[in-house]
């Protein structure tokens, strides 16, 4: 029995499930989870001393590798003086103003601990300040496990969210309604009906949470030009994107500014970080200044800044995003030239250090109902196959990969060499 395997074992007697949080348990691939016990720049160390060259990369912060050193430092410098205060020190305001500067539509931020939290609290922020109940958002999309977005559609498009976990009520799910992710008429005619009732748009400007879509273009376009029309909030939610596709996130590469946006993963570079901000006369009816509550006993925790705050001042090197984008463009313009070789229906999409892997026959994946259709199975076999030659991707077929900055030529041909022999076997 491997470590990993009798350690999932010990796992289950007090931890439901044996993890704690549910993607960990292979259920979508199938096997044992591996247990990692080391990190360092594009590699994982497992308990049974085996390297992986990885592409999960904590589900995002570690964009510049695994310990990254100036971050490490920081963490340890500000180990000496405390583990937190409860009460206001100087590097919330650094990090907040660096945030504001990178993100520009971003004029006043909260910090939080988690992304599940910053759209949480960036929700009840539009509904406090419009004055509406009802929210929109995307099949397919994630934004944390909050009950408010814990809700699939009902039957028709506009008919009342119903909730997709149980213990979330259905009197606040029917305030939640999911449209279609790309698909422009179906906002249209939403917000023709309804509205003037919406408190909020929250979309993943690229969803990486199915795997990894791209904005149709002219989608987020009309999603700002419907919030405009209507009087309701424009939020992206930018947890995955933010600092990764570009420097200012998805809304500097696609250049469409939100009303706010709600941070998380990098921003923390891999301590516990979430964040939410905007428009300061939105931000503005947030407890203290305004009577919208929010609030946070570890918000804005000294290590966690320390961390955070490193690591978007290494963001600023000239060159990261072009690299990052160059690495991951290799990474998948390979993968295709190698399933294509093999016979195997496979494309990828990329933008920035995210990408989406998909077993199909079709040309373009573009909605939830596309990815719905592409090869599960296929992609657990692909998946362990790569396991087995010490490269680790996200263990389902509904997420999205991400290169660091760390990887280098070498590790992505090794990648590629991997793909070729498993790609023969799946062709075989
Ligand atoms: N929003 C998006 C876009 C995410 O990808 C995630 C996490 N994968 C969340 C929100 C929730 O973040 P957390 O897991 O930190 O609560």
């Amino acid at each position: 029995m491997s470590r990993s395997e009798s350690l999932f074992k010990a796992a289950q007697t007090h931890i439901p499930g044996g993890v704690n949080s549910p993607v960990r348990a292979f259920k979508g691939v199938g096997g044992t989870p591996v247990f990692f016990k080391r990190g360092e720049g594009p590699f994982l160390y497992d308990e049974d001393d085996r390297r992986y060259i990885d592409y999960v990369g904590s589900w995002g912060p570690m964009l510049l590798g695994h310990s990254f050193p100036p971050v490490i430092e920081a963490v340890r410098a500000a180990l000496d003086n405390g583990l937190g205060f409860g009460a206001p020190t100087g590097i919330e305001t650094e990090m907040a103003d660096l945030v504001c500067e990178l993100v520009p539509s971003m004029e006043m931020v909260r910090m939080v601990s988690s992304g599940t939290e910053a759209t949480m609290s960036a929700i009840r922020l539009a509904r406090g300040y419009t004055g509406r109940d009802k929210i929109v958002k995307f099949e397919g999309c994630y934004h944390g496990h909050s009950d408010s977005l814990l809700v699939k559609a009902g039957s028709g498009a506009l008919t009342l969210g119903e909730p997709n976990s149980p213990g979330v009520p259905a009197s606040l799910a029917e305030h939640t309604i999911t449209l279609t992710y790309n698909d422009i008429d179906n906002v249209r005619q939403a917000f023709a009906e309804i509205g003037d009732q919406v408190a909020c748009i929250i979309v993943e400007p690229v969803a990486g949470n199915m795997n990894c879509i791209l904005p149709a273009p002219g989608f987020l376009e009309c999603l700002r030009e419907v919030c405009d029309e209507h009087g309701s909030v424009l939020i992206f939610d930018e947890v995955m994107t933010g600092f990764r596709v570009a420097l200012g996130g998805a809304q500097e590469y696609f250049n469409i500014k939100p009303d706010l946006t709600t941070l998380g993963k990098i921003i923390g570079g891999g301590l516990p970080v979430g964040a939410f901000g905007g428009k300061r006369e939105i931000m503005q009816h947030i407890a203290p200044l305004g009577p919208v509550y929010q609030a946070g006993t570890l918000s804005g925790n000294p290590l966690a800044m320390a961390a955070g705050l490193t690591m978007l001042q290494a963001l600023r090197e000239p060159g990261i995003h072009e690299q990052l984008s160059a690495k991951t463009e290799y990474l998948t313009q390979g993968l295709e030239a190698m399933a294509k070789r093999h016979g195997v229906a496979f494309t990828t999409s990329a933008i920035g250090g995210m990408f989406g892997l998909f077993f199909t026959e079709q040309e373009t994946v573009s909605s939830f109902a596309d990815v719905m259709r592409c090869d599960a199975k296929r992609f657990g076999e692909f998946f362990h196959g790569m396991l087995d030659a010490g490269i680790y991707l996200a263990p389902s077929a509904f997420e999205a990969g991400f290169v660091s900055n760390a990887h280098t030529e070498a590790e992505l041909d090794a990648t590629l060499e991997a793909a070729d022999s498993v790609f023969a076997k799946l062709a075989g």
